[in-house]
């Protein structure tokens, strides 16, 4: 690990990672580092360049005040109840912007039997492959409800089939894939796949927690989701192994 280095989120990782502090002007911006808003004066934060160490993103950090940080998610919220109000209108106006399901329910199925844990479990985390009888079919396509969350089941093994598909391009031009560069591109799919209580994607992608998405006391593995959508597809052959 780089000597010194803080971790701090980074947005590409969707994890936090070491990331080195750079000056603003590395990223095209001037080199000023305090700012405020001459339209909302309280709007003032000290803003720093940062390069993650793990993936080279390049990008600013605005240090404010953490009461900022619940202002924005409240902001949030009430806007989401308005523009859902707005999204069913306009889905109501025009079908074909409904999403049909093109995923078969038995790749569903099996997907859930082998990445679905109970990690609450008294005797320690165990598989937990009945959840796959729980998967029905929501306006995203084939769905399973975690408590408050719904993990998207159909939607996560679609984005992995068009990664597969962008693997496979570039194997059949020459090049090998690294395992797991498809592995993380994977388990970054499977993590977006995931609605809030209100029947909406999260934008953003759900927390990776070590190798979970946590629901409670159920979990989505996603390295078994990785692992299962590469054996299916079987572009294994393709991969190096690194
Ligand atoms: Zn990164």
């Amino acid at each position: 690990m780089a000597a010194g280095g803080t971790k701090i989120y980074c947005p590409r990782c969707n994890s936090f990672a070491v990331c080195k502090a750079v000056s603003p002007t590395k990223i095209g911006k001037p080199k000023a580092q305090r700012w405020t808003r001459t339209d909302y004066r309280d709007i003032a934060w000290f803003r720093r360049g940062r390069t993650c160490l793990s993936c080279d993103h390049n990008f600013l950090t605005a240090e404010v005040e953490e009461a900022f940080i619940e202002e924005l998610v409240e902001l949030r919220r009430r806007l989401a109840k308005k523009q859902s109000l707005v999204v069913n209108k306009l889905k109501r106006q025009s079908p074909w912007l409904k999403r049909e399901e093109t995923i078969p329910l038995a790749i569903a199925e099996s997907f859930i039997r082998n990445t679905a844990w109970w990690i609450g479990h008294p005797s320690g985390p165990v598989h937990a492959p009945k959840h796959a009888e729980r998967i029905y079919k929501s306006h995203h396509g084939w769905a399973i409800d975690f408590g408050a969350n719904t993990f998207l089941v159909g939607k996560a093994i679609e984005r992995c089939r068009n990664k597969i598909n962008e693997f496979f391009e570039q194997a059949a031009k020459g090049q090998l894939p690294l395992k797991s560069d498809v592995k993380n591109a994977l388990k970054h799919q499977v993590s977006g796949a995931v609605a809030n209580n209100d029947g909406y994607e999260y934008s953003g992608y759900y927390p990776i927690e070590s190798r979970d998405l946590v629901f409670g006391t159920q979990s989505i593995d996603v390295e078994d989701a990785a692992n299962f959508i590469i054996r299916e597809s079987g572009i294994e052959e393709l991969l190096i192994d690194t």
